[in-house]
């Protein structure tokens, strides 16, 4: 089979290397327009889950991802003047750079052929059995069958900007900051041993409130730098790194679409979906699809069942995540509801933000409950019960009044 993966990001990489294990005879190109070395963003989150599943794809690669990953297992947040630190799951951060040279690496060793500085449009699209279109949450490929794709796009308030430092935290590190003009937080987590990455968030009456709409690119840098002194114990913000241009302010989006592929042109990974960053999870889901599009292309010898069930499957087990991204996304837009709350229960809820029934129940009961449910089985799987009803109800409801 000859295959054109569209992106050299996580998806069109790791599909790539799939594809060549399981048959070497596969002709395989990565079309990636960025020169090699070079892509946007800093570290990036993941759970063990998804090291045991890389693990059992393709140990090579794993062993490398795993051995470059740095790992926590604490949380902690600082509002005001206060700070709680917890204890959570074992995460792990990569930087993306590192990632991408450890799969682009891989591939390559398996024989795939890797085109570099390799923009791919409708206009030279190449000519293979599959065409995979793993270029990213701005797709071109699926911009230019929009209609048939049914791409829906839900634009998020706030205002977010993707940073590094070179302060490396120990622990996955949340500050809230209290300014003239509202609130803005950060979070960061370390993804080497020199540097960590860094969000900032705020809603846009901050953002224009601060001037951080108007500033210079390294005005706002330092602004920020002023607030986050706290946490950076006097680091650095980076905007931007090598031969890149610097990190922009942007308005989530998040992106969903009615069907996954035509005729013989697929979407895998941020293509496909995209979930907000706030749950940590776009990396991990992207290199999942590649695995479930390998599974699909292996067990059915047509490319229409292959692609049909690779959608199916993907579709549903996304919902989950998706659910939580949005719930996620929700919480950090009505932070003034939480964020007055007695510390240990805004710091509670502030890890139950991915909650269904948070935004309907309020806070201080919910708060109530969930202590009470952390002692009584019956009442924690009442919550579990009722918490996926809600989210389906509300959901049902949103799109019949969209249509
Ligand atoms: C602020 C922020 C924080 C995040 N944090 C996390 C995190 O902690 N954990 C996590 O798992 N995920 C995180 N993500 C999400 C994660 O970065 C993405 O979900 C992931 O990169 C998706 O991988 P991908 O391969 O689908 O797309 P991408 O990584 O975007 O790769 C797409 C590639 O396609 C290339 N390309 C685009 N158009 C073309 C074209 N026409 N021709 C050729 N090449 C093209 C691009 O240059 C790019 O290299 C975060 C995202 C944001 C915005």
């Amino acid at each position: 089979m000859k295959v054109a993966c569209v992106g050299g990001g996580p998806a069109g990489l790791y599909l790539s290397i799939l594809l060549k294990r399981r048959d070497p005879s596969h002709d395989i190109t990565v079309h990636e327009r960025d020169p090699e070395g070079s892509t946007y963003g800093w570290g990036v989150t993941y759970w063990r889950g998804l090291l045991d599943r890389l693990h059992e794809c393709d140990p090579e690669s794993a062993r490398a991802v795993e051995e470059h990953s740095v790992r926590w297992s604490e949380g902690v947040a600082h509002v005001r003047d206060l700070a709680a630190r917890h204890k959570g799951d074992e995460a792990f951060g990569i930087g993306r750079h590192r990632l991408l040279e450890i799969l682009a690496d891989r591939a390559r060793s398996l024989g795939v052929r890797l085109e570099f500085e390799h923009e791919i449009t409708e206009d030279n699209l190449p000519d293979a059995d599959l065409v995979v279109a793993a270029d990213g949450v701005h797709s071109a490929l699926r911009t230019g069958r929009a209609d048939h794709f049914g791409s829906r796009v839900s634009t998020g308030r706030n205002r977010y900007i993707w940073l590094g430092t070179t302060k490396v935290f120990d622990a996955f590190t949340f500050a809230f900051v209290e300014t003239d003009h509202g609130w803005i937080w950060c979070y960061g987590y370390a993804f080497g041993p020199e540097h960590s990455t860094c969000v900032v968030e705020c809603g846009p009456e901050t953002w224009t409130g601060l001037g951080l709409d108007e500033a210079h690119e390294s005005d706002g840098v330092a602004l920020l730098e002023k607030l986050f002194a706290h946490v950076l114990d006097g680091h650095p913000l980076i905007g931007r790194s090598a031969g890149r241009a610097g990190a922009q302010w942007l308005n989530f989006r998040t992106l969903t679409h009615r069907t996954w592929h035509h005729d013989n042109v697929v979407l895998l990974g941020d293509a496909a979906h995209s979930t907000h960053y706030s749950v940590g999870a776009g990396t991990t889901l992207a290199l999942e699809d590649a695995v479930a599009l390998a599974d699909a292309l292996g067990d059915h010898a047509s490319l229409p069942h292959a692609l049909t069930h690779y959608e199916r499957r993907r579709k549903s087990e996304l919902l989950a995540v998706q659910s939580a991204a949005r719930y996620s996304a929700r919480w950090y837009e009505n932070l003034p509801r939480y964020i007055h709350l007695p510390p240990d229960q805004m710091f509670a809820l502030l890890g139950q933000r991915h909650s269904p029934l948070l935004p309907y129940v309020p806070p201080q009961l919910y708060y109530r409950i969930d202590r009470a449910a952390g002692q009584l089985e019956a009442l924690r799987r009442f919550k579990r019960w009722l918490g996926p009803k809600v989210a389906r109800t509300v959901h049902a409801r949103a799109l019949a009044s969209r249509e």
